[in-house]
């Protein structure tokens, strides 16, 4: 049966995200109120690249926080690019916001700072081999929980991990034509 993935859909890059899911014959659910959420049966959901101190404003504003903290907590599979990632960690070490705090992960904003702030690279996943990696004034894990894998670094630093249903990247997968991060993510939902 056809997968059905919510994709976060209140700011970002989540249009990109939803081509990818196409691509993958997967249908897709924009999540833009509460009741895109609770409404729906979904078997994954997507938190996009974008603003995360504006991304989580809205999702408390609009009264979607509390319900998709429950959720992801539940065990629903959730994939976090970027600022999807800085939603998800229980610490962001430059910034006094905790969004979802569901990840146990420490992550740190614009990590590359501005002259570097953004760039293509290619990097080892565990389990898939190289990727294209882009990243766009993109954060890094500083450091995880012993029970969070780590599955890609660059210059020694964390940009990929999973902790159970919970799967983060610094870059944006979605960017790039290739699909095998979100097959990977797939194969959680
Ligand atoms: N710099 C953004 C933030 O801190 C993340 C950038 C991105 O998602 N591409 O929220």
């Amino acid at each position: 049966m056809k997968k059905t993935i919510g994709v976060l859909a209140v700011q970002g890059a989540f249009a990109e995200h939803i081509d990818a899911l196409q691509k993958l014959d997967v249908n897709c659910i924009e999540i833009r109120q509460k009741s895109d959420l609770t409404a729906n049966q979904i078997d994954g959901i997507i938190l996009p690249g974008g603003e995360s101190t504006v991304m989580g404003k809205l999702l408390h504003e609009l009264n979607i926080l509390d319900d998709l903290k429950r959720l992801i907590i539940e065990g629903l599979p959730v994939f976090g690019t970027c600022a999807g990632m800085i939603l998800l960690a229980k610490t962001i070490v430059n910034d006094n916001n905790v969004h979802l705090g569901a990840m146990d992960i420490e992550v740190k904003r614009n990590a590359y700072g501005r002259q570097l702030g953004s760039f293509n690279t290619y990097g080892q996943f565990t389990g898939i081999g190289e990727v294209p990696m882009t990243f766009i004034r993109a954060p890094y894990i500083e450091s995880v929980a012993k029970n969070v894998d780590i599955l890609a670094t660059v210059d020694n630093h964390i940009v990929a991990a999973q902790q159970d249903n919970m799967l983060v990247t610094s870059f944006h997968p979605e960017l790039t034509s290739d699909l095998r991060v979100h097959s990977y993510f797939l194969n959680l939902a």
